[in-house]
């Protein structure tokens, strides 16, 4: 077995003579007399069978297809398991559909191990016992795993080969250039995670294009959300994330012309000669529909999505590199517009990329100078009218152009991670404030409701940042509560959750913000563990002029009380709308109605104001 292991395969022909050894071996080791090999189909709904040893005159199944839909069972446990291990197929609930196969083969007992590459599943080794029951022993067991892991070896060990391959006269001449440096090639040319050609190896390859004069094309590739997976999973699971990326952009973008690893997460596929926008989409859309299915890292099912920008030289005598950064900028723009979608590339987007760069620059001197001031909106209780909460809500206080709305920055921050620094800077804002009010009130002083990100609330260092505000201030979480998108939750579902947990265990409610506005369905959404729910202003402000408004504000009120949640309004304009959700039963509003969000100062004055009230808990 080591020697299978070993074994050097660069071709197809290499690789066809280690399986047949792997099986061989097999039968021979475990005295089976059938053992097969199996590859997943490209898109992962079945698996053929590729090679196989049985006793003469038996059918051949080269080319058989077996589709998971049928076997669901038996797919999920290959799919999870390191090895599926069934001692009697006739007494095993697992295979059902199986068994007529299985019996018609007079198969008795089978031991299958998967074949994994990168963290993804690409084929099955099955042993399968003829005749009656046999109990497989626990060698036997790790024997079939090993054997797998050298068919997994062998097949990586030839994708490599030919992503070298690939690399063919680029890399030549690369070589060439870096004897008289004296550095080893490969390293320089290959990327050493994904396996696909480096930047350097794409820029030669352009630059001969660019001497032939002839055309192409550069669609530039980024992960939308590798920065969550490494900020929630850690950087092994965000490179393993990466590589069955590359991978899979990979196997389609071979047939296209040559795909890159630029840096981090960003990935340039050079397409020759084609230069129509629509065989370029369609070239995008073959991409973005190959990354859709979701993929397993380190346990978690994660799914992915990409941007892409398309770019083209304006001149064959271009300088390719600026194409590489004009592709770079529409796919920033197709990130903008949600990602998991493509731009091409136009000339304005340069500037607007310019200022987009300036104002991230400008955020960091204002974060340092601390410019950034939560402003408070009060939360009214609808029944009686009492004050009850406060919502923190950012401004930014410009030294020059005066007070400048959320709108405006945050979005930007959320693509840095800049807005890490800001929540956790606003959280101990909002911390501070709230020790104010307690030192006047105690436990009847409102509470506030801070506004958190998709990317904090996926931030492993936030409840950190959570506990230092608390101690700092002596805050209790009974007198916070943190707003938080339907998206942001369902994206990160399996680690928000410890999140949710982790939070409200201190004390603090979590309440949904916007809710209605994301595309998630209900029943889900209100399996996690929350406090309340916020309609969103774009409903509120239509209830009594748009019947579907009204009709959605009337369903949420319903579903909030039968499952005891905490509602709450905003966005309430006019006496009127303030009337109807109280009529109808909504617990807490707020809008401009009652008040516009206020300076620290004026929220407190307004809190005096109020004080009768407050001190008497009433
Ligand atoms: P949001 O969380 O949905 O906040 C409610 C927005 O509605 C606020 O806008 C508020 O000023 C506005 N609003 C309240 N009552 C009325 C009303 O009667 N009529 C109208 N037309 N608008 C009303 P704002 O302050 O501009 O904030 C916009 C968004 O920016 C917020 O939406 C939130 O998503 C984000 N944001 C604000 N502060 C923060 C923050 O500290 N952290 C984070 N991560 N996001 C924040
Ligand atoms: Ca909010
Ligand atoms: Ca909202």
């Amino acid at each position: 077995m080591a020697d299978i292991g070993a074994r050097p395969v660069r071709s197809q022909v290499d690789l066809e003579s280690c399986l047949n050894d792997v099986l061989l071996t097999a039968s021979e080791m475990l005295q089976i007399s059938r053992c097969s090999l199996w590859q997943f189909v490209p898109d992962g709904s079945g698996i053929e069978c590729k090679a196989y040893v049985d006793d003469p005159g038996v059918p051949n199944i080269i080319g058989t297809i077996l589709n998971a839909a049928e076997f669901p069972e038996y797919f999920n446990e290959v799919r999870t398991h390191r090895l599926f291990i069934s001692d009697n197929t006739l007494d095993d609930a697992r295979l059902g559909a199986l068994l007529p196969y299985l019996e018609k083969a007079w198969i008795g007992a089978m031991l299958d191990a998967p074949i994994v590459i990168g963290g993804q599943n690409w084929g099955i080794l099955c042993c399968e016992h003829r005749g009656g029951p046999r109990q497989w022993l626990v060698e036997e067991q790790s024997f079939v795993a090993n054997l797998a892991d050298c068919v997994a070896i062998a097949v990586s060990n030839l994708q490599r080969a030919q992503a070298e391959e690939r690399l063919g006269q680029a890399e030549g001449r690369l070589r060439a250039l870096l004897s008289t440096q004296e550095k080893p090639a490969a390293a320089i040319t290959v990327d050493p995670l994904t396996q696909l050609p480096n930047r350097d190896a794409l820029r030669l390859r352009l630059n001969d294009l660019v001497e032939e004069r002839l055309g192409y094309a550069i669609i530039c590739i980024d992960c939308d959300d590798l920065a969550k997976v490494n900020d929630s999973l850690g950087h092994a699971a965000g490179d393993m994330a990466l590589s069955m990326l590359a991978h899979r952009l990979d196997r389609h973008a071979v047939n296209f012309g040559m795909l890159a690893r630029l840096r981090s997460d960003e990935f340039a596929l050079l397409v020759p000669g084609v230069t129509t926008p629509s065989e370029l989409e369609a070239i995008a859309d073959i991409l973005l529909t190959e990354v859709r299915s979701p993929i397993v890292v380190a346990g978690h099912t994660l799914t992915q999505s990409i941007s892409l920008g398309i770019a083209l030289p304006d001149r064959l005598e271009d300088d390719p590199d600026e194409v590489i950064r004009n592709a770079a900028t529409a796919m920033r723009r197709a990130k903008e517009q949600g990602g998991g979608t493509f731009a091409h590339f136009n000339p304005t987007m340069r500037h607007q990329a310019v200022a987009r760069l300036r104002l991230e620059a400008d955020l960091v001197t204002a974060l340092s100078r601390d410019e950034l001031k939560l402003f408070f909106q009060p939360i009214m209780s609808l029944g009686d009218r009492r004050l009850v909460g406060f919502e923190g809500l950012v401004r930014w206080i410009h030294p020059t152009e005066g007070i400048i709305p959320p709108a405006r920055f945050i979005e930007q921050a959320e693509e840095s991670s800049l807005i890490l620094d800001i929540g956790a800077r606003l959280f101990q804002q909002a911390c501070t404030e709230s020790a104010r009010w307690r030192r006047l009130l105690g436990n009847h002083a409102p509470t506030i409701s801070v506004n958190l990100s998709a990317r904090q609330f996926a931030d492993p260092s936030l409840l950190r940042i959570i506990d230092a505000a608390m101690e700092a201030t002596g805050v209790p979480g009974s007198a916070l509560k943190l707003e938080v998108t339907e998206t942001s939750i369902l994206s990160h579902a399996d680690l928000v959750l410890n999140q949710i947990h982790a939070i409200r265990e201190r004390g603090l409610g979590v309440v949904i913000d916007d809710f209605g506005t994301g595309y998630s369905s209900f029943s889900h959404l209100l399996k996690f563990p929350i406090d309340g729910l916020k309609i969103d202003r774009r409903f509120v402000s239509q209830i009594g002029q748009d019947r579907r408004s009204t009709a959605i504000v009337d369903a949420m009120i319903t579903l909030a009380r039968s499952l005891e949640l905490n509602l709450v309004a905003e966005g309430i304009g006019t006496p009127e709308v303030a009337n109807y959700l109280t009529a109808h039963g909504c617990w807490g509003g707020q809008g401009y109605l009652f008040d516009r969000p206020l300076t620290a100062e004026a929220a407190m004055q307004r809190i005096e104001l109020a004080l009768p009230h407050l001190n008497t808990g009433t």
